[in-house]
């Protein structure tokens, strides 16, 4: 726009930082330069659809209305080091994962980097909090949404917009192998964590139809190099199903694919999703499952639920918006 250059200093500012859904918004803009920037651009912003807070312990999870219509969703979690904000990446998902609400009314399109960031500028306005940590585990499967994902955590990670450490980013794939080599290229220093949910391949293809395309040894072996590459620590999530993967016999074989590898196992009850028919493990089995990594030398912890009274986890709240009801 032929501009002097500090004009995109302050513009960038004003949408990154401040997190303005108006060009009026930006009041050391020139009323001419504001008119001429909204006839020229829009500022996609998330609206509140609908708002739910935890009663056990404060979580608020949103469903968000995109300019298009379309819904997602965020869950805001406190911990003792701040807040956390669970993000979505898409509008759906292609993955197909069997246990999860997300994929079940398949995918719509990808989100842009400004709608992933919009999620954090509507909840610390709502809360009036300021979020430091980010997690990429809403709704969509972040790695088939590459080069937005990307340009989100850099933008987020800028000191003139919400200046997040990128140490305090976490991603979460189902195990795109391609793009894990692909990011382990980037020079970022975020926490890479993997949806492994099963020791070996005739139990993972059952609920992960990603596995018929990389497999756990190909998935690990992945892991491996991006940890030799970058030597940031990786989790897997391993969702406790009853009867499917919780058995002592599973435990002992994922010990077994991961010894001596510096790593992280997060052990997650898995949550019910009406369409799923999904059981949780019994705590004794949790617990036994804990033990067996743990007697094995593998760092594991079990994950705490929060926000439950909410449906908190991702894709349910859209799935219902969706149905009508
Ligand atoms: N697509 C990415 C990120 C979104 S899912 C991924 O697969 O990692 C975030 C996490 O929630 C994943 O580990 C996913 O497997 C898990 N998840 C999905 N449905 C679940 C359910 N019903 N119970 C427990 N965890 C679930």
């Amino acid at each position: 726009m032929n501009l002097p250059s500090f004009r995109a200093k302050q513009i960038y500012k004003w949408l990154h930082k401040t997190g303005v859904s108006s060009f009026d918004e930006m009041t050391d803009l020139s009323k001419e330069l504001r008119n001429k920037l909204s006839e020229n651009y829009y500022i996609s912003s998330c609206v509140i659809e609908d708002k739910y807070v935890s009663k056990i312990d404060s979580t608020v999870k949103y469903l968000f209305r995109l300019h298009d219509g379309e819904y997602i969703e965020s869950v805001i979690m406190k911990y003792k080091y701040g807040y956390t904000i669970c993000v979505s990446s898409q509008v759906g998902c292609k993955m197909g994962c069997k246990f999860c609400a997300s994929t079940l009314a398949g995918f719509k399109r990808n989100l842009l980097s400004g709608e992933m960031e919009s999620q954090l500028h509507a909840a610390q306005k709502d809360l009036g909090i300021r979020i430091s940590h980010i997690v990429l585990m809403g709704i969509g499967e972040p790695l088939d949404n590459y080069d937005n994902v990307l340009k989100f955590i850099r933008n987020v990670n800028n000191e003139n917009s919400l200046n997040i450490s990128m140490r305090d980013i976490t991603l979460s794939t189902c195990g795109l192998v391609d793009k894990i080599y692909k990011l382990m290229e980037e020079d970022i220093p975020i926490t890479l964590t993997i949806s492994l949910h099963a020791p070996n391949d005739s139990i993972r293809s059952k609920t992960m139809p990603i596995n018929d395309k990389y497999g756990v040894d190909e998935v690990i072996k992945a892991c491996k190099d991006y940890y030799a590459k970058t030597s940031r620590r990786i989790s897997f999530e391993y969702t406790l199903v009853k009867g499917v993967n919780d058995s002592k016999e599973c435990a002992i074989e994922l010990a077994e694919k991961l010894r001596n590898f510096n790593c992280h196992i997060n052990l997650i009850p898995v949550n019910d999703v009406e369409e799923r028919g999904n059981v949780r493990s019994e705590q004794k089995d949790v617990n036994s499952f804990l033990e067996i990594l743990k007697s094995k030398g593998i760092n594991a912890t079990i994950r705490r639920t929060l926000g439950k009274d909410i449906n908190a986890s991702c894709g349910q709240l859209r799935r219902k918006k969706q149905g009508g009801e």
